[in-house]
């Protein structure tokens, strides 16, 4: 009886057209790819990009350098030097993160008591080289000046819940 069902399965080619049945179906649903990189799904604010550092409106860097982001980095990707400044504010002199090492926990953002360094919504940085993703204290604040408004939205969206 089995053997009998199979041959008029295969015979009136009914897994075909099932087949081709539900490859029908399908033409006519919703997508669930977009068209990258002309379109972009949505981001969590909590995202976790590339990495900046910001100014205060005046434009004023908010680091402090109070090496505690350098301090809990489980990577060691964060190298700080500092010194005073002529009006007694400590400022950095050297913010390098080392891209290659970084494993984008997040715990340099979350250390920072003036949420200076913060790792942003861009995830488009990447490079041909290594050395591209050795940062320096200047890329990072060109990378803050420039996803600032994105940056400062986000973190006040998580604000209750921080
Ligand atoms: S995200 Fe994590 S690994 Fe990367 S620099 Fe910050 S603390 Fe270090
Ligand atoms: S980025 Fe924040 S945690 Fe790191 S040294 Fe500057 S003030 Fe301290």
């Amino acid at each position: 009886m089995a053997l009998l069902d199979g041959t008029v399965r295969g015979l009136l080619l009914t897994e075909l057209v099932r087949g081709m049945a539900l490859t029908l179906r399908a033409m006519f649903r919703p997508k669930h790819t977009i068209n990258y990189p002309y379109e972009k799904g949505p981001l969590s604010p909590r995202f976790r990009g590339e990495h900046a550092l910001r100014r205060y409106p005046n434009g004023e860097e908010r680091c402090i350098a109070c090496k505690l982001c350098e301090a809990v980095c489980p990577a060691q990707a964060i190298t700080i030097e500092a010194e005073p400044r002529s009006d007694g504010s400590r400022r950095t002199t050297r913010y390098d993160i080392d891209m290659t090492k970084c494993i984008y926990c997040g715990f340099c953002q979350e250390a920072c008591p003036v949420d200076a360094i913060v790792e942003g919504p861009n995830y488009e940085f990447a490079t041909e080289t290594r050395e591209e993703l050795f940062y320096d204290k200047d890329k990072l604040l060109a990378n803050g000046e420039r996803w600032e408004s994105e940056i400062a939205a986000n973190i006040e969206q998580d604000l209750p819940y921080r």
